[in-house]
């Protein structure tokens, strides 16, 4: 039987509405509604989509987002002021800095001049500490969108052989700490499970990931994961996004559904999920500032 489609796409949706909704009650309540602001460096053709989406999805949640393109070579001054005064201004309780930046400019430095109260991406090291403690202000948006996608299939992760394939630290890193963490009143969505993680050191990378009741895959590499590398009835979480001939694919090879018991398809799986999840830090972040 081929493996059922976990489809991000439907769920993004459901939650979405939810944060209408709470958004909804929030401006009733006579608060302002959340507000995103974008920075946008040079012209990454897939940057601009990404960022389009993200605002676009803000709009249709209630929540505000403003959109600051900035030229290729802007100075890294200038990045750094402009951080400075969205920080400053009330009305803005997220700021996202769309990666990758252009060589000159620090990413470490840009990204670490975001206050970390509105740090809806989740990259700044006191978020990260705060994060890998055990008490996280936010959770990093395409983590959270998997275990948001394994939660609400009703996938249990506790106990399980979890193997993360990537150790980004935007994604496999955050992702395989969150499985790891314990669950707790202020860790709801530690995973409790036992995880692997995996990367390109990884010796007989086929054997670790056949151990994996849950493989994910968070690489960068178009099909690395095959049918032989598939525990049969594993869950597998697709996180690539791979452009091959103008076609958007992911890291799992289409043949893993023959093998697997749901997968995540690409497009319309972990994808929608980020975005979600990048509303639901910025609706938080209000939430938190309001006290
Ligand atoms: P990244 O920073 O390039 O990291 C890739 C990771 O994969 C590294 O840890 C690398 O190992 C490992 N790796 C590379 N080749 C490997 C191999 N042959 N075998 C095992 N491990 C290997 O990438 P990223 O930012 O995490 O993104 C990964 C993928 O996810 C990309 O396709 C990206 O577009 C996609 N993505 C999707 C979303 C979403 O919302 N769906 C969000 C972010 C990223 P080393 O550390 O040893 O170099």
């Amino acid at each position: 039987m081929p493996a059922i489609r976990l489809d991000g796409k439907l769920l993004a949706q459901t939650i979405r509405l939810e944060i209408v909704a709470r958004v909804a009650v929030r401006v009733a309540d006579g608060k302002h509604a959340p507000g995103l602001a974008a920075i946008l460096v040079g012209d990454n053709p897939a940057s601009h989509v990404y960022v389009r989406n993200k605002r676009k999805a803000c709009e249709e949640a209630g929540i505000r987002s403003w959109l600051f393109p900035l030229a290729a070579n802007v100075p890294q001054r200038d990045l750094l002021n402009l951080i400075a005064e969205l920080n400053a201004n009330p009305e803005v309780h997220g700021i996202l800095v769309q990666l990758p930046l252009p060589p000159h400019l620090d990413e470490k430095a840009v990204l670490d001049a975001v206050d970390p109260t509105i740090d809806v991406d989740c990259f700044h090291p006191e978020n990260v500490g705060l994060l890998a403690a055990g008490y996280p202000r936010f959770y990093p948006c395409t983590p959270h969108g998997c275990l948001q996608m394994l939660r609400r299939t009703g996938v249990e992760t506790a106990g399980k052989e979890v193997v993360v394939v990537g150790r980004s630290n935007i994604v496999g890193k955050p992702l395989a700490m969150m499985l790891a963490l314990k669950r707790t009143d202020k860790n709801p969505m530690g995973g409790d499970a036992t995880v692997t993680l995996a990367h390109s050191q990884t010796k007989n990378l086929a054997e670790v990931c056949r151990r994996a009741e849950i493989l994910i895959a968070a690489v960068g590499v178009p099909g690395l994961i095959t049918a032989e590398m598939v525990r049969p009835g594993a869950v597998v979480l697709d996180v690539g996004m791979n452009s091959v001939d103008g076609k958007l694919v992911g890291d799992v090879h289409p043949g893993v559904a023959a093998v697997a018991c749901s997968l995540s398809p690409v497009p319309g799986g972990v994808g929608p999920m980020t975005i979600a999840m990048l509303l639901e830090n910025t609706l938080r972040a209000a939430e938190l500032l309001d006290g």
